[in-house]
């Protein structure tokens, strides 16, 4: 059976990249009954941050990219974080000295600066020079630019394998690696040696990665012929570009961070389907149309490497949005509901404990605004005039200009045809608290009575009842907030 891992680095916030690689991961382990593994490359210590490795476990989950083993679950290979599996390297790294594939290397990093320095100026090739090579530490020390904790360097053959077999790319070549550190002054394993090891001992069948990895790609080669170990596949992903055609990244693009869909108010099924059409084609139905919109399940039950995207897809942020308001307008009201919630109390609209009137409210307001917001966050200012106390509702200064000298005159009016309808549902003489009802004496007596035209008539109604310029349909609106606060609400933009 076939194990695939992601392999993050926690060094910030998780990069979109890192959802984008788990979600292809988990397609083609899943097709194949396969595995998913997360492994925590923590080894550079340098950029490790703190909180960086919850944000990952959160936000692969909040993606429903959930992993079968990793440092939360446990597995066959723990442990799945590599600080602490120090260790397991070290009789790799002896093996290779031992062998004469790899050598120690005292150089100070002032003589190696110095060395690129002079191989810059004299247009020499760059690299390491190989001054430690062949050298006990005793005649090294006699030499300048000497340290006193040897790093390992790879003792890279001139015959070095530069090409090979890419899933997604076919036959691949590389440039000629420098003599690569391995292991770390401070005995830390490099990325290089760690990944290796990793992917040998958790049984890692296919590797999958960002394409800044091809680079590396022959040094792992190396590696794993001179250790004697089994090769899985590679696939090199196409890096998501902007725009600009550069490669999108977390100091230039706020969108680079998954937690950034999760506070914009993205849902993780429209995150999902537009990674997937970003390194995937659509599906073709039977009649030859194409279907954009699919299911992870659709999704998983197509998934061929073969049809992966090679060239760089552009990050079209519209295009995410256009499929979120269609993956919005999708779902059941309670779920829509309760997606909407956190946001809500995020931005203050509702407390963290909610009456069972605000809830029920919130689910009346929702059918309202549902084909109406393309974020989650768009529902902030939508909903909050209906959780305001009366006396609190501002008049924001757009709304304000839409009052025209007519104003008193279309208030005072509504008012007088409002206050007779009876609240309570049911009442006897059939007048209720109704959108219908509300609509069908405002219309009369406004625009066929008094001959406002409908914009000019319905402007400062709204304008009282929400402080907006733009609301959920008015009459329904009025229907929701209930009789007593509309006409307060009229009253106080009277006053
Ligand atoms: P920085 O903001 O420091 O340039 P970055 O945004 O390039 O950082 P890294 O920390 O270098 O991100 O990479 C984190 C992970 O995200 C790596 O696994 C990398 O392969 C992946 N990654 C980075 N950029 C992209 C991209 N444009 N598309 C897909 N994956 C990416
Ligand atoms: N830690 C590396 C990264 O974050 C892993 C690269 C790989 O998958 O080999 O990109």
């Amino acid at each position: 059976p076939v194990r695939l891992r992601v392999a993050p680095s926690p060094t910030g916030d998780p990069h979109v990249g890192t959802a984008y690689m788990s979600m292809f991961d988990l397609a083609f382990a899943r097709q194949q009954g396969g595995k998913f593994i997360l492994r925590i490359e923590d080894t550079d210590r340098v950029r490790f941050q703190e909180d960086s490795e919850q944000q990952i476990f959160d936000t692969l989950h909040w993606l429903g990219l959930n992993w079968d083993e990793g440092p939360d679950l446990g597995g066959p290979f723990e442990p799945y974080r590599q600080s602490e599996r120090l260790g397991t390297y070290k009789p790799y790294a002896d093996k290779l000295v031992a062998e004469g594939h790899a050598y120690n290397c005292w150089c100070s990093s002032e003589r190696l600066a110095e060395m690129r320095d002079m191989q810059q100026k004299t247009k020499q090739p760059t690299g390491y020079d190989r001054m430690c090579y062949g050298k006990t530490r005793e005649e090294r020390a006699e030499l300048p630019g000497f340290s006193d904790k040897p790093v390992v360097r790879m003792l890279v053959p001139d015959d070095v394998q530069l090409t090979f077999t890419d899933l997604i790319r076919g036959q691949v070549s590389a440039p000629r690696p420098d003599d690569q550190v391995i292991v770390k002054a401070d005995g830390f394993p490099t990325y290089h040696l760690a990944v290796v090891v990793d992917d040998h001992e958790m049984g890692i069948t296919h590797v999958v990665r960002g394409e800044e990895w091809i680079s590396s790609t022959p040094k792992h080669i190396l590696l794993y012929q001179w250790l004697g170990l089994p090769m899985p596949h590679f696939a090199h992903m196409p890096l998501l570009r902007d725009e600009k055609k550069a490669k999108i990244s977390k100091r230039k693009s706020p969108w680079a961070r998954l937690t950034w869909f999760k506070e914009r108010g993205y849902l993780p099924e429209a995150l999902i389907n537009f990674l997937a059409l970003l390194g995937y084609p659509p599906i073709i139905e039977s009649d030859g149309s194409e279907r954009e919109i699919f299911t992870f399940a659709e999704f998983t039950e197509r998934f061929d490497w073969s049809k992966v995207n090679a060239v760089g897809p552009i990050f079209n942020l519209e295009k995410l949005t256009w499929l979120n308001g269609h993956y919005i307008r999708e779902l059941e009201l309670d779920d829509l509901c309760a997606r909407l919630l956190p946001h809500l109390q995020h931005d203050g609209v509702l407390s963290e404990q909610p009456s069972a009137d605000d809830l029920a409210r919130l689910k009346r307001i929702g059918e309202l605004i549902q084909t109406r917001i393309t974020l989650l966050t768009d529902a902030t200012a939508l909903v909050a005039p209906f959780y305001l106390d009366d006396a609190a509702l501002e008049v924001a200064d757009d709304a304000r200009k839409q009052l025209k000298d007519g104003a008193p005159q279309v208030l005072d009016a509504a008012t007088a045809v409002l206050e007779p309808i009876s609240d309570s549902v049911g009442a006897s003489d059939g007048a209720q608290w109704t959108a219908e009802r509300i609509e069908a004496v405002l219309r009369e007596t406004l625009v066929e009575g008094l001959g406002i035209k409908p914009r000019l008539a319905f402007g400062p109604l709204r304008t009282a009842v929400s402080g907006q310029k733009i609301s959920p349909p008015l009459f329904e609106s009025m229907e929701i907030l209930g009789k007593e606060s509309t006409l307060a609400r009229l009253h106080g933009l009277r006053a």
